[in-house]
């Protein structure tokens, strides 16, 4: 079996004054992957990140990083992981390019070895290298800050709900970036509470609350074990209300647009339709529509309330 990029076995963390944020937490991060962290505000997802950072001490289980024990060999350890905090910090009187050559000497990595105006160049901002960091714009920040969680070249980078309150223009600037590193072989870790955006991106996701794991699947595998699913149907009349004999869930939209929704574990596609022609209605044009992360996160979530 090939490594973990991260292992975690029955994580714990209880914050002085008592909130269990963690409660035994196991999950393997395979090498490679873009794995997504999903989960409300104060699930434990940060406190996660922060362990592995070495920013919070854990109060139970085991962590490994790149097959390095974040308690055994926490310098390997932190050498293997990039993180991109959630706060926009660092020192505004820095320059971009001195901001990453201070974090790369940080990190021991020798001057010839270091690759500020490459990682400059790679989030755009190597026409800023020697301008004072607090001139820059967020969304400029946001991008300095993803450069310096690469200077020691980690394998592994997380991002911390990184587009929490970004723009969309940057946050897809963000994501094209974030694809090219993990085409590039870099393990990709983010945490979001945005269901369209682990959706998008993460080819894995695992489902955080109240600090224990629910789910933890492929992306697909886990939009397919949602049971819902849509039909659109337009009728060949204008209808004034839904008709008796459809499912439960029906909406009228429009004059002539049914959205049904059905649980495809107990029906079909089929049997939908023939309670719409048994109610007396033509049937013009059809869609359906596949349950979406939200579906499957409420789903969950109501599960394990
Ligand atoms: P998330 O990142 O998923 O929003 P967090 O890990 O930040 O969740 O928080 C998990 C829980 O732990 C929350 O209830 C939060 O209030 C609590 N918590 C986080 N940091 C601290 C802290 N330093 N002291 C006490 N409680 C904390």
């Amino acid at each position: 079996m090939t490594q973990s990029a991260i292992s975690i076995v029955g994580l714990e963390k209880t914050y002085a004054g008592g909130k269990r944020a963690l409660d035994g937490v196991s999950l393997e991060i395979p090498r490679g992957s873009i794995f997504g962290l999903l989960g409300p505000n104060g699930a434990g997802k940060s406190t996660m990140i922060n362990i592995l950072a070495g920013l919070v001490n854990k109060t139970g289980g085991t962590a490994n990083i790149w097959g390095f024990d974040i308690d055994a060999h926490p310098r390997n350890a932190k050498r293997s992981i990039g993180i991109v905090p959630q706060e926009l910090v660092f020192d505004a009187f820095f320059t971009p390019y001195e901001t990453l050559e201070l974090a790369a000497g940080l990190f021991g990595v020798p001057p010839k070895q270091r690759r500020t105006m490459e990682l400059l160049r790679a989030v755009h901002l190597d026409d800023k290298a020697h301008v004072y960091s607090r001139s820059l714009s967020g969304g400029m920040k946001r991008r300095l800050l993803v450069a310096k969680a690469l200077v020691h070249n980690p394998p592994v980078l997380v991002l911390d709900e990184p587009t929490a309150g970004v723009d969309i223009e940057l946050r897809a600037q963000l994501w094209d970036y974030v694809k090219e590193l993990h085409a590039q072989g870099t393990t990709v870790v983010l945490t979001t509470h945005y269901l369209e955006e682990a959706e998008a991106l993460c080819d894995r996701i695992a489902i955080v609350n109240q600090g224990r794991i629910i789910a933890n699947d492929a992306t697909s595998t886990l939009l397919a074990t949602a049971g819902d699913k849509k039909l659109t149907v337009l009728v060949d009349r204008d209808l004034a209300a839904v008709p008796p004999g459809l499912e439960a869930r029906t909406e009228l939209r429009g004059d002539r647009t049914l959205v049904l929704t059905y649980d495809k574990r107990e029906r079909n596609a089929g049997q939908v339709l023939a309670a719409v022609a048994a109610a007396g209605l033509g049937v013009v044009d059809v869609s359906t529509q596949e349950a979406d992360l939200e579906d499957v996160f409420l789903e969950l979530t109501r599960a394990h309330g």
